[in-house]
This record gives structure tokens, C-alpha cells and sequence, in this order.
């Protein structure tokens, strides 16, 4: 029962444990985990930091997801400042209100309501496989229907899936028509709970076929829902119309010749073109030219460009944030992840926007773009070079420091000097033996093996060539770096 005043959002209860450890603290800042009702009212707290009079410590880990984290203001002026804002935005992204009250804990602020978990509405997979039946809307639809059971089954379990928040690996043969057996759960889904769905694929053919094809047919089948999708690239698959002043302006000093003809053309089909995209040229554009136009992430000035309420980027960006089924390809969707896992956001848009639902067609090429994307990549000519930038020959970074460190004379850099002579170039000098003596190692027992595509597991530890050496150099050469 909310025993609160009308207009309060805190219960007697709990405004009294706050007012009390409020004054067992002399007045200064308190820090409280407070559970809400579903009317937002305050109805239970709990002290968790005690600070000084002007603050308080308000850690995320204090409050669980659904409570709300509250601290006194012992001014009794309950404006967040700039460090609340800071607080209460990252409470929100992990699903904690925030707000502020005074020392007697008669009124409350509250910055930021506790975010709701909505609940899902379950798809009913016999449904969801009817529209794919014959007396479904696709068939009324389709000029030519041919039931197809293991269709309907597809979409059936994928319905269940979406439901149950699962994960699963379906192998479709030819004819069963996987496409649709996706997009009619994803689309329920969405208009279900309004949650987007990316779908992934390797080739651009079948981009094409879902979004030339497949999806604006169910929009024509499906009429009792809205269906949005859009069709998302790369950065460098887009004209960017910035570059291509840029390029016109420069005209003959950026290119070797013929260029000037192909940047007219490219302008004036700037000005038809429906995406800007590579794919909407009716006939690819030199490289050498495209490269110099084509959109780049880290050229890009976004809302200082004088271009960007018409930009083909933002135009498809913006298409997508607004789809519920987006097509990607897996470079960008392994992209995305490298964003997300570096920067640690996995709720707001990225490369693309934000998503709670994956379908990885043409799943059997992920893994070479997620080597790409999240891999590591060590060469022997790689690691030649970083030596040799350190050192070569009396050459390189090292020399020049030493050369550097013995002309000054003083403590410091005497002491530099010894580390530099006695540690660093030592180790660089082992560090080059031992990367030369590793892919040797690697060299010889590749030419054995009938693919040069291994796969390192546990049992690589009882290959001969593990014993042999390339274990401990391995391990030596990772010391050393
Ligand atoms: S907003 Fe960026 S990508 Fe778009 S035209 Fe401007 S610079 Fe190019």
C-alpha cells in the first residue's frame, strides 16, 4: 500500500530511515538503495555510504537493477549538479533511478526514474507458422503458393526462440525458403514489442534479395502491421559529398588524368541517386577515385559538415534507427562488436544502431570476419619492422635515445642512459632472435601439414613442434615484449 502524501514520491517509512541516518551522520550527505513501487514511490532504504557535507560516495554496485540510488543535499537546494547528471545517467544505463533529497527528507528530486523492464509479449509459434501456411497472408499474396512445411517449422521455432530469449543453430537446405521462415517471426516480433532484429549475410546478393525482394513483399502481405527494415553499409560504400567538393576543387593535382569526367558524373548522379551507395552506380567508378569520395568515419566532421542534413550516411543511418529489421553484412555487424567490446556500450547505437535480436545468415563466413574484426595479426615482417624501428644496424629509436640521454648530464638521465644500454636494447636484440627463431619453427611445420589453416587447441600441446621449441620461445619472446 503507497502510505505516501498525495503529490510525494516517498513513503513515511523510508523517509524516516533517511532522516534518522541523515542525522546520525551530523547532517552530512548520506548515500541510500531505496526500492520503488510501481508508482515510482520510494518505499523502503537503506543507508549504503556515508560522505561529508558536500558529498557522498554513489556507486552503481550500491543499488540493484529496478531500486533507485538517493543522497541528501544538505543545502536542502536539491538541483542535480554536474556530477549527479554524470552519476544518474550512468545509474540509468544499468537499469537504477537516481534522485536527490533534503535533510529531512520531506521532498525528493528525482533525476532520473528507475527504467522500466517491459514485458514481453510471447509469439505464438502455430500463428506465426500460419502466416506462412496456405490459408495465410502469404499465400493470398503470393501469385504461386507452395506450402512448405519445414518453412513453417523454421519460423515455428524461431517464434520460440525469440520468445524465450534462446539461441540456436538451423541448417536450412536448398528450397526451404529460410528468408521468410526469419523475417515473419523477426516482423512479429517487432510489432509485438517493438524490438529490432538485424540480420547479417555475407553476400550482397542476398542483401539484395531481402531488402529488394523479400521484406517489401511482406509489407504487402503482412497488412495488419507496419513494416520497417533498411539496409545498412559500410562507411566507404557511400558517396560522401564533402570529399567530392573537395575532389572538385582539387580537380587535376589529386589524380593522375582522366579524372575531372568521372567526378561530373558522380555529381550529377549525386543528385538522382536514391542511397548514394556504390551498389546505385550504374557502373563502378575508378578506385583511385572512389577512394578519394567514398564516406570515411574518421574524415567525416558529421553535424559541422555542410552537407549533413542531405548526407547519404546519416540518410541510411538514420533509415536504420527507425527500421525494425535492419540488413547488414558481417563485417559490419563484427564491426559493430569490436565497437561495442572497446568502448563497453552495448546498449546504445554504434556502427549499428541498438539491437537485442541477431539472425546470422550465410553463417559458415562469420568467422572470417570476426578474425578481422576481433582478431590479432602478427607477422614476420610485422615484428621485423618494430625491431627494427627500435634498432637496426645502430640505427632507430634506441640509438637516437641513447645518443640523447649521454649528451645531457644529469642524474636522471645518467640512470636512463644505464636502462636503455643495460635493459632495453639487450632485450630488443633477444626479442629479434627469438620472433626470427618462432616463425622458422612455424615455417618448417607448415610446410607438413596439408592445410595452412590451423587451429590451435589443447592437443597442439603434444605436437612435436610445441616440444621442440616453439613453446618455450613462444613464452620466451612474450617475456621479452
Ligand atoms: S556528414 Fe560526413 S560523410 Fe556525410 S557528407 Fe559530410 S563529411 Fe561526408
Amino acid at each position: 500500500m503507497n502510505d505516501a502524501a498525495p503529490e510525494s514520491r516517498l513513503a513515511s517509512g523510508p523517509a524516516k530511515t533517511i532522516r534518522i541516518a541523515i542525522m546520525l551522520a551530523s547532517g552530512n550527505e548520506v548515500c541510500f538503495a531505496c526500492a520503488v513501487n510501481d508508482e515510482g514511490v520510494v518505499t523502503a532504504a537503506r543507508p549504503v555510504a556515508r560522505g561529508d557535507v558536500r558529498s557522498v560516495l554513489a556507486l552503481p554496485g550500491f543499488a540493484q537493477r529496478g531500486e533507485m540510488l538517493v543522497h541528501n543535499h544538505p543545502s536542502g537546494l536539491l538541483e542535480p549538479s554536474d556530477a549527479d547528471l554524470e552519476i544518474a545517467a550512468k545509474m540509468h544505463d544499468d537499469g537504477i533511478g537516481f534522485g536527490i533529497v533534503d535533510n529531512a527528507a520531506s521532498r525528493l528530486y528525482v533525476v532520473v526514474e528507475v527504467p522500466r523492464i517491459e514485458e514481453q509479449i510471447p509469439l505464438d509459434p502455430d500463428a506465426v507458422s500460419a502466416l506462412l501456411g496456405p490459408d495465410g497472408p502469404v499465400a493470398a499474396k503470393l501469385g504461386r503458393y507452395e506450402d512448405r512445411p519445414a518453412q513453417r517449422e523454421m519460423a515455428a521455432r524461431i517464434a520460440r526462440l525469440y520468445s524465450h530469449n534462446g539461441i540456436a543453430l538451423i541448417e536450412a537446405g536448398t528450397g526451404v525458403g529460410k528468408s521468410l521462415g526469419y523475417l515473419v517471426p523477426a516482423l512479429r516480433w517487432a510489432a509485438a514489442n517493438g524490438e529490432r532484429t538485424v540480420v547479417s549475410t555475407n553476400t550482397i546478393t542476398l542483401q539484395e534479395q531481402l531488402v529488394g525482394k523479400d521484406l517489401p513483399f511482406l509489407a504487402g502481405a503482412l497488412s495488419d502491421q507496419k513494416v520497417r527494415f533498411a539496409l545498412l553499409k559500410g562507411w566507404r560504400n557511400y558517396l560522401c559529398l564533402h570529399r567530392l567538393d573537395v575532389a572538385r576543387s582539387a580537380g587535376a593535382s589529386l589524380f593522375e588524368s582522366g579524372a575531372a569526367a568521372e567526378l561530373e558524373g558522380l555529381a550529377r548522379w549525386a543528385e538522382r541517386t536514391t542511397d548514394g551507395s556504390l551498389a546505385d552506380l550504374p557502373a563502378a567508378p575508378r578506385h583511385d577515385v572512389w577512394d578519394e569520395v567514398s564516406a570515411e568515419a574518421d574524415l567525416c566532421t558529421r553535424l559541422r559538415c555542410e552537407h549533413f542534413s542531405e548526407c547519404f550516411v546519416f540518410a541510411a543511418r538514420r533509415a536504420a534507427a527507425q527500421a525494425d529489421v535492419v540488413v547488414a553484412n558481417h563485417h559490419l555487424l563484427m564491426a559493430d562488436v569490436a565497437v561495442r567490446k572497446a568502448s563497453g556500450n552495448w546498449d546504445e547505437a554504434a556502427v549499428l544502431p541498438s539491437y537485442s535480436r541477431l539472425i546470422i545468415d550465410e553463417g559458415h563466413h562469420l568467422e572470417d570476419a570476426a578474425a578481422a574484426h576481433l582478431g590479432k595479426n602478427t607477422t614476420r615482417r610485422g615484428l621485423q619492422r618494430l625491431f627494427g624501428r627500435l634498432e637496426r644496424r645502430g640505427k632507430g629509436l634506441l640509438p637516437a635515445l641513447e645518443r640523447k640521454l649521454a649528451s645531457a648530464d644529469d642524474l636522471l638521465s645518467a640512470a636512463s642512459l644505464d636502462l636503455v644500454r643495460a635493459r632495453l636494447t639487450p632485450a630488443t636484440n633477444t626479442a629479434r632472435a627469438l620472433a626470427a627463431r618462432l616463425f622458422d619453427l612455424l615455417d618448417e611445420w607448415l610446410t607438413g601439414q596439408r592445410d595452412t589453416q590451423i587451429r590451435l587447441t589443447d592437443a597442439f600441446d603434444d605436437d612435436p613442434v610445441w616440444r621442440a621449441g616453439l613453446g618455450t620461445t613462444l613464452d620466451d619472446l612474450l617475456r621479452e615484449l
